[in-house]
């Protein structure tokens, strides 16, 4: 059997969501929740009314080829190229930070990403960043650069992954989100598998 990594934090009541947004409650089969809870996608629309929505995202940026890196950066932090450990050497980079580890406790001095990371990372063909905070930008910042400055060059962004059990290196993604129309975001169940082609 293929040793997978889940990088998806257990959604219970005790995962903590942005402040101010709607809690998860689940009662056996009733759920209630921000849809930017534990492991999310963001959809073009969470930053402008008139993007894509969720359910109309292309799937295949959320599954294939994917590097974990870990990222020397401080808490409240953005990473910059020259955080990094090691070449780019997949399309999907997940940033390992450690500015967030427990999940079910927010606190707001998470890093996230700069937006010259973003830059420098279209330029290397990367298409979709994870990041294991509840942004990719710090929490002070409200006019979301990096989100921004992701989706100016198209790339997609994970956010609220667990990614201490995944040790820095090449695997294969997968982790799809809902197709909820008309929703700025999904839940996904995240996970990492051998690098190569899905096991059988
Ligand atoms: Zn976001």
């Amino acid at each position: 059997m293929a040793r997978i990594i889940d990088i998806s934090p257990v959604l219970s009541d005790r995962i903590q969501v942005w402040p101010g947004e709607v809690a998860f409650f689940c009662d056996v089969n009733t759920l209630t929740t921000s849809l930017h809870v534990g492991a999310h996608a963001d959809a073009p629309a969470h930053l402008a009314p008139g993007g894509t929505t969720i359910d109309n995202v292309p799937l295949d940026v959320y599954c294939g080829p994917c590097q974990v890196m870990a990222a020397g950066v401080g808490r409240r932090g953005r990473v910059r190229p020259d955080h990094l450990f090691g070449e780019i050497r997949a399309p999907r980079v997940l940033f390992r930070t450690g500015t967030f580890p427990d999940p079910e406790v927010f606190s707001e001095d998470f890093a996230g990403l700069s937006p010259e990371l973003a830059e420098w990372l279209s330029r290397k063909g990367v298409r979709l960043v994870g990041i294991d905070t509840p942004s990719v930008d710090p929490f002070e910042d409200r006019e979301l650069t990096t989100h921004r400055a992701l989706g100016r060059h198209g790339i997609a962004c994970l956010e609220g992954l667990r990614l201490d059990a995944a040790v820095p290196g090449l695997y294969t993604l997968v982790a799809l989100p809902l197709r909820i129309a008309g929703a700025d975001g999904s839940p996904v169940r995240a996970a990492l598998f051998p690098a190569g082609p899905l096991p059988d």
